[in-house]
């Protein structure tokens, strides 16, 4: 049963390959009337044919009319005229159930498909109009109401006998059901599609909203993120919290030498060795701006940061990206401020450890570069200025 969806799936896709989501729904839903309406005509053909052409010939050949306007469906699509495949779609669906009806009467059950094509009025227009929707319901209740109870099988033309009528009727029945339930089948993989879709280009968005764009990094809005709730968990749990501020030492007069584009590769390269310097997985470098880099390193006291910063330094060291020797500088280096906090400094915030790290950056610029300079966050500090 399910591959004989999928099959059909396909085929009725035919003509939906472009256009918004909407209009797909659109294409494939009159696809699935026009072929679902050939396919269940067929029953009733063969029994036409078997039982008594000569007595059932007007109502086998009014139907063959039908098979061929339900396959037009598929061919409007086809061609694009998707307005059309959808009106034709549901005029021969409602005109083929009143002939029917009509012809062999209500005992067969016929008029019973007009809940399958009342099923499919609220998703078959691409933009739902509620007037138009509860005008064109109206309307098919009224068509079958006119079937079920005008055309009796004593006013019939050509009515059905028993028991075969009552076997068509099951058959009718049967095929509402099925109709239906493909229906809401179809739609159900729809929504779970759409909902899959949502959900990826969600997390996708998200990333996007956290990375900065040159390097790939975390970028300022994760790294603030990431300090506060760091900062919460480290007054929570006890354990330290340090931060690292890096900047590119001399990285104007490599601009100016070397040209802006060389100065974006020389960036990349010192944020993947940074990121790839750093062991554990809670540690978070990002781009702080410029090339400024922060590193926020949880679980980390004073001594283990200090560390890690001299680690960065020597792996930035260690790549020998060649700078301006003209200008006394060989090669490209990072200078590193560090600062740690604990549970036991009342009254410190994130951003007084954020800046005793900049402000040991400050230092560390200004004696030398290419180093790493400490400087603690005390607890009488955190209190009054940070
Ligand atoms: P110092 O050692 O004191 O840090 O000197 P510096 O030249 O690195 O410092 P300064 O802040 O004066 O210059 C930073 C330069 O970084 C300025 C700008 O040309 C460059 N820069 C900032 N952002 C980018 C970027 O996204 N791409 C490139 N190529 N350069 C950038
Ligand atoms: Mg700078
Ligand atoms: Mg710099």
């Amino acid at each position: 049963m399910l591959a004989v969806i999928k099959f059909l799936s396909e085929v009725w896709s035919i003509g939906a390959e472009s256009g918004t989501n909407a209009l797909r729904r659109q294409i494939a839903l009159s696809n699935q009337v026009g072929i679902l309406g050939a396919m269940a005509t067929l029953p009733y053909q063969v029994f036409y044919l078997l039982y008594d052409i000569g007595v059932y010939w007007a109502v086998f050949s009014l139907n063959l009319v039908f098979v061929v306007f339900y396959l037009s469906v598929v061919l409007c699509n086809l061609v694009g005229r998707h307005s059309w495949a959808r009106d034709l779609a549901l005029l021969t669906a409602c005109t083929q159930i009143f002939v029917v009806t009509l012809l062999i009467g209500s005992a067969a059950g016929v008029q019973l498909f007009y809940f399958s094509i009342g099923a499919v009025l609220a998703l078959v227009y691409s933009r739902l109009n509620a007037w138009r929707f509860w005008l064109q319901s109206a309307g098919i209740g009224s068509l079958f109401i006119i079937s079920h109870f005008l055309f009796t099988p004593t006013r019939a033309l050509t009515p059905v006998p028993s028991p075969y009528v009552e076997i068509m009727f099951g058959g009718s029945v049967l095929g509402v059901l099925t109709l239906s339930a493909v229906v809401a089948y179809l739609y159900r993989g729809a929504i779970d599609q759409a909902e899959s879709e949502l959900t990826l280009n969600n997390r996708k968005l998200i990333t996007l909203s956290a990375t900065d764009k040159l390097t790939g990094l975390a970028n300022r809005r994760k790294l603030d993120e990431t300090l506060t709730l760091e900062w919460d968990r480290m007054r929570r749990n006890g354990q330290p919290l340090s931060f690292i501020m890096c900047d590119v030492d001399y990285f104007k007069i490599y601009n100016d030498h070397l040209g802006h584009q060389a100065g974006d590769i020389c960036l990349q390269e010192v944020a993947s060795a940074l990121q790839g310097a750093l062991a554990r997985p809670g540690d978070l470098v990002a781009r702080y701006g410029g090339e400024e880099f922060a590193v926020v390193l949880p679980n980390t006291g004073a001594q283990g940061a200090h560390q890690v910063a001299e680690t960065l330094r020597q792996t930035v060291g260690a790549l020998r990206i060649p700078h301006v020797p003209e200008q006394g500088v060989a090669f490209l280096s990072i200078s590193l401020g560090v600062s740690s906090a604990d549970q036991s400094m009342l009254g410190a915030t994130p951003d007084k450890l954020l800046r005793k790290a900049d402000e040991a950056l400050y230092i560390a610029k200004a004696t030398g570069r290419n180093q790493v300079v400490f400087l603690p966050l005390r607890a009488e500090s955190a209190n009054a200025e940070g």
